[in-house]
């Protein structure tokens, strides 16, 4: 719907006219703080924003669907992508390779659409030396310890071993909160939602987002 943009005549990806380039809307947290529902959510209740699906060489979980939650890569196809430069950004995590290609995010983009990131603290950083004026970060915090560890294991798809691994490194990724540009503390998904949606709708209006408006101030104005 266009009840998203402020002022009326925008087109995606025209070319002449008022328009609006994408953003880049980073979704960071430790595992277990809900990032996975929320993203879903957000992506089935907004049809302006389309996820970008990672690469990884982590085995599936079981219910995982490859090319949708991510691409299963073996290590040396994603050593493959990397060194060919075909990854916006790429990081270790828990000792596999995760990585975000490059062209269905230009694509994205470059079509006015916004793009959604399931990406840590390392993506973001690299995203903020190559895009930072597309970016938008949002970090999610658990609101309390014993939430994010209930989550993390009813989620039951992983090892004790695992789940162990996890806890002990959110303490490290939400280190990183300071990096980010709005902090949501997920104590209520519909909540965290109506926040996120807002969010996103305040940094679709910003002037800088905006091509053409120079010009359409300009025939507004002559008009008057
Ligand atoms: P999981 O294995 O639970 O799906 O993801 C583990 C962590 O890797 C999460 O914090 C997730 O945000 C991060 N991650 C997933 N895909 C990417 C990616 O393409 N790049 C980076 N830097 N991190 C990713």
């Amino acid at each position: 719907t266009s009840s998203h943009f402020a002022l009326p005549g925008w087109k995606p990806g025209s070319r002449s006219g008022l328009a609006r380039r994408g953003l880049m809307l980073v979704l960071s947290s430790p595992s277990g703080a809900g990032k996975t529902t929320l993203s879903r959510r957000l992506l089935a209740e907004d049809d302006r924003i389309t996820m970008s699906v990672s690469v990884t060489t982590r085995p599936p979980r079981p219910g995982e669907v490859d090319g949708k939650d991510y691409f299963f890569l073996t290590p040396d196809r994603f050593t493959e992508m990397r060194d060919t430069g075909a990854l916006l950004e790429h990081a270790t995590v828990f000792g596999n390779f995760y990585g975000t290609p490059r062209e269905a995010v230009e694509e994205a983009l470059s079509a006015g659409r916004d793009v959604l990131f399931d990406i840590d603290w390392q993506g973001t950083q690299q995203l903020d030396q190559s895009a930072q004026q597309d970016l938008v970060k949002v970090f999610l915090l658990p609101p309390t310890a014993g939430d994010l560890e209930k989550r993390l294991r009813t989620r039951a798809q992983d090892s004790d071993e695992v789940v162990h691994q996890r806890m002990s490194k959110a303490s490290d990724e939400i280190s990183h909160y300071t990096e980010y540009d709005y902090i949501l503390i997920n104590q209520d998904v519909d909540d965290s939602l109506a926040k996120l949606k807002a969010i996103l709708q305040a940094e679709r209006l910003k002037r800088r987002r905006l091509t053409g408006l120079a010009d359409f101030v300009k025939d507004l104005r002559e008009a008057l």
